[in-house]
């Protein structure tokens, strides 16, 4: 018998792109490669790759340059290693990864994972392969299903993805040119899916998508279906104890998915809906789509559905043309709307992009200085959200042991991480907890006698 050859895969950025690498890791199993978390022991090793950040294909050639000493190290030993670029900046950069860094053996596009075998041999027959189509094929037709022991082996939480690519070109991002425009998979796809997982023992199912509630595919009359009833539809199979979804945009939240957070008692009280600034003038700039009225009343019908809905958001400091005004705009909207949490970065110009070629870009200096100011009041929302769960109970899902023992690591369903004193055996279920002590960013609990829904937890403003 042929031994297992080993994988090693790195993910970069986004919950799609730790996605695409497990579907790719169950694309290699039946050709004999099992994962490893040591990268000086695999045989193939593919760097997933995001260009969303600054500098993200420059962090690509560096990290591919310790990936070409553990080649040449192995070369030394008499072992074969191949390197593969796959992701976003494989999509951006193509065959200039293999002209600058002529140790990686094969690059590949998020649309062409499910085509890996093939793809491999042609590297092993030509010496290296390129490819970053958009083929017309449905790739999730072609990926290996995971078995149930991968599965379980992934812990009780899995993403699921339901769509990809976008088409809002928001002229700060690269993603409708490196994913391309938005496709949904259909409904009975997606179910059967799920259903799968649910069967291995998964408990909680994220929908991923660039643009989530944006979903339309085809449901089982042929018409394509809406973001909220694909989730009613998943909320029906019985194992799956919680839903989320993500990420969303503001334009794509209609009153169906806004009912959805009051009709289904599946689907968690939390939701991440970037919103990038509160300026008016700067979210024309960005060709967002949408107005500050427009978040701040969609937050309100969202709470009005969901009293205890928490919200996190992303934010973009120093876009082009930014002035103070602009900034102290997102810093109230901020205020108004209260979070629970929020990422928030510096713009940076992405190649390529309408952002980049603006005249008006803004000094480092200040990017810094309103990141810090915005990232303070951030930080102060979320130790206020935290700290409101104190003596509070409410249903954890276990996923994990703890760091010391005795103890499980579970997820509230507001998102946060909660650390318990617990039996092994509630590993996989969802239990009441009371929280006993919030410190930094986690939370920490006893089991509760009963569980309690805690509906007034957040309210407006924080
Ligand atoms: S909505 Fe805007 S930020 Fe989101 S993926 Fe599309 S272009 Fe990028």
């Amino acid at each position: 018998m042929n031994e297992p050859r080993k994988l090693f895969v790195k993910s970069f950025g986004c919950q799609m792109n730790v996605y695409d690498s497990r579907r790719m890791a169950d694309t290699l199993a039946p050709q004999g490669y099992v994962e490893t978390s040591a990268a000086d022991d695999a045989d193939l090793v593919i760097l997933n790759t995001c260009d969303i950040r600054e500098k993200a294909a420059e962090k690509v050639y560096s990290e591919l340059g310790r990936v070409r000493r553990l080649k040449e190290t192995a070369a030394a030993e008499g072992r074969r290693v191949v390197i593969a670029v796959a992701g976003c900046v494989a999509q951006a950069e193509g065959a200039e990864i293999i002209r600058r860094a002529p140790a990686v053996d094969l690059v590949f596009g998020p649309q062409s994972y499910h085509r890996l075998p093939q793809l491999l041999a042609r590297a092993e027959r030509e010496g290296k392969a390129v490819d970053t189509e958009f083929p017309l094929d449905d790739k999730f037709d072609h990926l290996a299903a995971p078995s149930s022991a991968t599965i379980r082996a992934r812990g009780v939480s899995a993403f699921v993805t339901v769509q990809e690519g976008c088409d809002k070109f928001c002229t700060f991002c690269v993603v409708p040119y490196t994913r391309g425009s938005e496709v949904s998979r259909p409904v009975r796809k997606i179910l059967a899916e799920i259903e799968r997982l649910a069967q291995a023992g998964v408990r909680e199912v994220t929908l991923i998508g660039q643009n989530v509630n944006a979903y339309h595919g085809e449901g089982s009359n042929g018409r394509p279906r809406s973001l909220a009833q694909l989730l009613e539809e998943v909320s029906t199979i019985d194992d799956i104890d919680r839903l989320r979804y993500t990420t969303s945009h503001p334009r794509d939240m209609d009153d169906d998915l806004i009912a959805a957070h009051r009709d289904l008692p599946k689907l968690m009280p939390q939701l991440h809906l970037p919103v990038q600034s509160g300026s008016d003038r700067i979210l024309a700039a960005m060709n967002r789509g949408h107005t500050r009225e427009d978040y701040i009343d969609i937050c309100a019908r969202l709470r009005g559905a969901r009293p205890d809905l928490a919200l996190t958001s992303d934010f973009i400091v120093g876009f082009p043309g930014e002035s103070e005004e602009d900034f102290a705009a997102t810093l109230e909207l901020v205020r108004k709307i209260g979070f629970s949490g929020a990422f928030s970065f510096k713009y940076s110009a992405r190649p390529g992009t309408p952002g980049a070629e603006m005249s008006d870009q803004i000094d480092e200096d200040i990017k810094s200085e309103r990141l810090q100011r915005l990232q303070a009041e951030i930080d102060r929302q979320r130790e206020a959200f935290n700290h409101r769960c104190l003596s509070r109970t409410f249903d954890v899902l276990f996923e994990k042991p703890g760091r010391h023992g005795g103890q499980l690591v579970g997820r509230s369903p507001y998102l946060q991480p909660v650390q318990v004193s617990a039996p092994a055996s509630l590993l996989g279920a969802v239990a009441a907890v009371t929280i006993t002590e919030v410190a930094s960013n986690s939370l920490f609990g006893a089991l509760a006698q009963a569980p309690a829904r805690e509906p007034d937890l957040l309210g407006a403003g924080a």
